[in-house]
């Protein structure tokens, strides 16, 4: 299996707009950051966890032409709003694409993309998906076995996502006293967010991040969903051992890693 980092940005992305700071305005490469979003693959399988609005130009980049399914996070507008992007598929595939939401987010989601859902009278072409409830416990699509696990995110709920002993999460806040029990020492490489060095309400910051890993003995953690704190040179050489930060292109083989 190998997973791309489409996206390693937090909200704003990375320039933010207007900002004058030395990492908005970095040379660096891996200063420029999209909205959080990764795809997994496996054989000609690629799934993809979220449609951040940047999601066209990142499967363009990353060579994606079709997607077995959606998982989404959550229904923020930086892992949702890349959504009408998915007719793209449609028109090469003529396959509608199976979208996997937590149930609490249907209604929500339905109303902010109604032109998709119901007959509206618009006139273009619209997304072909089936919007389907997060199972609760362990699932599988097509060849992906998949533990998706509920974790708080300031007033609402995200989805993290267990592949094997590969893991995704983003945005939230902590994880669970009994998953970090369930999953200690399993966990070979995880891909989680990190934000910045300083403190937020809703989401677990750089330094909670790298104790999390260390709590589920994650050997290769990865930190994402970065702001314009983060600078990737001089921070990613300041990570300890076996951690280290994301940066949108990234490709990690999983190899015989994942069972
Ligand atoms: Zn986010
Ligand atoms: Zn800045
Ligand atoms: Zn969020």
């Amino acid at each position: 299996m190998k997973v791309i980092i489409l996206g390693s940005g937090t909200s704003t992305g990375v320039p933010v707009i207007g900002c004058p700071c030395a990492v908005c305005k970095s040379p660096d490469i891996r200063n420029k950051r999209t909205r959080a979003s990764i795809a997994l693959q496996k054989g000609s399988d690629t799934l993809l966890i979220d449609t951040s609005p940047e999601m066209r130009l990142q499967v363009l980049q990353a060579g994606i032409d079709a997607v077995l399914a959606v998982l989404y996070t959550h229904t923020h507008a930086d892992h949702t709003q890349g959504f009408d992007d998915l007719r793209g598929f449609y028109f090469r595939n003529r396959r509608s694409i199976d979208c996997y939401l937590m149930e609490e987010y249907h209604s929500e989601f339905r109303e902010r993309f109604r032109y998709a859902f119901e007959d509206t009278g618009y006139q273009g072409a619209t997304p072909q998906v089936d919007l389907l409830p997060m199972p609760v416990g362990p699932f599988a699509i097509g060849d992906f076995a998949i533990e998706p696990v509920r974790l708080p995110h300031g007033h609402v709920n995200t989805c993290g996502f267990r592949f094997g002993n590969f893991v995704y999460a983003t945005d939230f806040k902590r994880f669970p006293a009994d998953t970090i029990e369930r999953w200690r020492g399993q966990i070979h490489t995880m891909v989680a967010s990190g934000i910045h060095f300083g403190t937020h309400k809703a989401h677990s910051v750089i330094p909670e991040t790298i104790e999390l890993f260390r709590q589920l003995g994650v050997k290769r953690g990865i930190i994402s969903h970065l702001a314009h704190d983060v600078d990737y040179a001089k921070h990613n050489a300041e990570m300890p051992p076996g951690v280290e930060l994301a940066y949108d292109g990234m490709t990690i083989d999983l190899g015989a890693t994942v069972s």
